[in-house]
């Protein structure tokens, strides 16, 4: 019996261990295969291992939106490398998070980054390396070899210092954590509001644009970015019926489930997890 119990607790060992082997590999790997995808004329996005990078390619060097983790800089100037052989002059980070702004590290010898008032505090608060020297509160703009991308504030959503970049020549914007491919994350910790992201993406949608460069996933149509508008404020409301009908905190992420709200299939990712608690209180708040 006793001899039974320690061979299952040895085979349960050797199969965490190579849970945790299979894991530690696919993050390697991962780290190791960006890629890059033109989205328009002069307008690549690298994708994989952290968020959405986007590469403005002009005569006098490229503008980058976001550079990924610290350990991404190498691969992400190879990438700039093969499709302009001019440096990287500017680095716009959409927000504060590690998946974004975690090349600043490298970027900031080599380029001017810019970023949104509170997004700099933000990584001042957080210990970051690197916040950017140059900081806008409305609008900025960049105008490099003819080409002009311009950096927004609509209000606060994913935090409270999240750029909207619009390249209106190519009608396309790149919003960071704004969008996201799967489920979005409300980081309360920084800023962030469901009711402010509605407002926000009111703003995105105001714009003149036909191709939106999200955080994390594919590209996005204006029906895309409308369907997710449209689900943050159907989220919203079901937290606030479901809280005017007795619903505690603790059963706020099991009772907000629902097969038409995609968001809330995502058991496992950011939303579910870490957006729910904030949102009902946010609420609470709201509807009290
Ligand atoms: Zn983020």
């Amino acid at each position: 019996m006793k001899r039974n119990t320690q061979l299952r607790v040895i085979a349960h060992l050797r199969w965490m261990m190579a849970v945790l082997l299979l894991v530690v590999t696919s993050v390697g790997s991962a780290q190791n295969a960006l890629t890059l995808e033109r989205v328009k004329d002069g307008l690549y996005m690298i994708v994989g291992s952290g968020g959405n990078v986007g590469v403005r390619v002009t005569s006098e060097g490229a503008i980058l939106i976001d550079d990924k983790f610290p350990q991404n800089f190498d691969e992400i100037q190879s990438l700039v490398a093969s499709v302009s052989p001019l440096p990287v002059k500017y680095v716009i980070n959409t927000h504060n998070h590690g998946d974004h702004s975690g090349g600043n590290g490298g970027y900031i010898k080599i380029a001017e980054i810019i970023a949104h008032q509170n997004a700099r505090d933000n990584m001042i608060r957080g210990n970051q390396d690197a916040p950017p020297r140059v900081v806008f509160t409305d609008q900025t703009a960049v105008y490099l070899g003819g080409v002009e991308v311009r950096a927004l504030y609509l209000g606060t959503g994913h935090t409270n210092g999240d750029a909207v970049v619009y390249f209106p020549d190519l009608k396309t914007v790149h919003t960071g954590d704004l969008l996201h491919g799967t489920a979005p994350y409300i980081d309360y910790g920084n800023g962030g509001s469901s009711r402010g992201w509605v407002g926000t993406m009111n703003g995105v949608l105001a714009l003149d644009w036909d191709t939106a460069i999200p955080g994390h996933g594919a590209l996005m149509s204006r029906r895309d970015v409308v369907g997710f508008r449209n689900q943050m404020e159907s989220v919203r409301a079901r937290m606030a019926e479901l809280i005017r009908g007795g619903l505690v905190r603790d059963d706020a992420v099991a009772a907000i489930k629902e097969s038409s709200l995609s968001w809330t299939q995502a058991e496992e990712g950011l939303f579910m997890a870490r957006s729910i608690p904030g949102l009902y209180d946010e609420i609470a708040a709201e509807v009290e």
